[in-house]
């Protein structure tokens, strides 16, 4: 690959590369001569997937916010319906349940995993509810049998938002097939991708026709290219959410070596934590926590500082040496479309207080040892100074 142009000489995110990708793309313009969506790359794509999460049915789409506005149209969700979600997650997982007129209700997150803690969902259940929406932060996940015995009892969907998720696992199932849905990211900061993209994984046979026919603008059009009828119609609401061949030619090449992407991920991943253990064993910062049954996947390494202040002058500190590490949500709820559409069931104990301390580091398939251990070096060196 070219040199980078950045202002930093670590950035936070390189897009992964396998230097592939523009060549299937050629054969996408020169040789298919197709570049609309559903072609030889998307099928390609969709069965790599089915491979490597055993999801029985795959959607590519063009992002995984569409993918989980798919999930919530699919579940039916209605005006005043509730669902209920973290805070601390990217504005998509409650923009899907908005969009439909339904009303986030946010619970708090365990400090160990900033995952939705299980044990407070079951409280903040009414007869509105419809869905429990889990968000697998840093590619860890939700203690899924606790949340799946709710949703089986309570009569409630699960859709998973494993946008971080992908090659991560929970007692030996892959993130996002637990649910009723999963939704997968491939934007460019996650870490497989096709610039913008995501897919749909559906459990259950009876929503794949709808969502078929969601997904292709409303059409039965899906059918009509397998030849299963002669010609196609305006079936049910739909949207366009298939992407284009280009981007689904660019992240083939990424899934075919999908273990090899994972395990260098992983690498880093325990390099830092190995790196910056005997800091958190002298009480100085905290580190992730991994559950026992989770597999994780290296999506994102975090660090914890004492407060809000100090993580701005650790921040600062790596800057001026030219290494990018940035904190990650402002919780939902308080925010002003939050305040607005949504509402926070019990106490927020850990929520705002531990996002403002979360710190993540630079973590990239392209980067090195090297560099990995420039940023450790620099974290000792901050600490050590004080
Ligand atoms: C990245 C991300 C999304 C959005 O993914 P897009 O593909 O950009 O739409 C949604 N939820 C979470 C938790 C994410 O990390």
């Amino acid at each position: 690959m070219a040199d980078r142009i950045s202002e930093y000489r670590i950035p936070y995110n390189v897009p992964p590369f396998t230097g592939r990708e523009v060549e299937n793309m050629r054969i996408a313009c020169e040789v298919n001569h197709k570049i609309c969506g559903d072609g030889p790359f998307t099928k390609q794509c969709s069965e790599k997937l089915k491979e490597l999460t055993h999801a029985p049915s795959v959607f590519l789409t063009t992002s995984c916010t569409h993918a989980l506005e798919m999930a919530t149209h699919l579940c039916e969700l209605r005006p005043g319906d509730e669902v209920i979600l973290p805070s601390f997650t990217f504005v998509s997982t409650a923009d899907a349940v908005v969009l439909r007129g339904g009303v986030p209700v946010f619970v708090d997150v365990r400090p160990d995993t900033m995952n939705i803690d299980e044990k407070l969902i079951e409280d903040a259940v009414t007869d509105r509810t419809k869905a429990i929406f889990v968000v697998h932060y840093a590619g860890v996940g939700c203690e899924m049998d606790t949340i799946m015995d709710i949703a089986k009892r309570r009569g409630l969907f699960v859709l998973e938002d494993a946008a971080q998720g992908m090659m991560a696992s929970y007692k030996g199932k892959m993130l996002g097939t637990i649910g009723d849905f999963g939704a997968l990211s491939f934007h460019e900061t996650k870490n497989y991708s096709m610039g913008e993209g995501g897919a749909l994984l559906i459990r259950d046979g009876e929503y794949v026709e709808k969502a078929e026919i969601l997904r292709e603008k409303g059409t039965n059009r899906s059918k009509f290219f397998r030849g299963q009828i002669d010609k196609y119609t305006w079936e049910a609401f739909g949207s366009s959410y298939l992407p284009s061949e280009l981007n689904a030619a660019y992240l083939l090449p990424q899934l075919e070596i999908a273990d090899e992407i994972n395990d260098r991920r992983r690498a880093i991943w325990h390099r830092y934590y190995e790196g910056l253990r005997d800091l958190r064993d002298a009480g100085r910062i905290e580190l992730p926590f991994v559950p026992e049954g989770c597999v994780h996947n290296g999506h994102i390494f975090y660090l914890k500082t004492k407060d809000l202040t100090e993580r701005t002058a650790l921040i600062g500190h790596l800057k001026e040496r030219g290494i990018l590490a940035v904190f990650h949500y402002i919780p939902l709820h308080s925010s002003p479309a939050g305040l607005k559409y949504g509402r926070f069931h019990g106490e927020d104990r850990f929520t705002t207080a531990e996002s403002e301390r979360l710190l993540r580091l630079p973590l990239y398939y392209s980067l090195t040892d090297a560099e990995a251990d420039e940023v450790i070096s620099e974290i000792h060196a901050f600490y050590g100074a004080k």
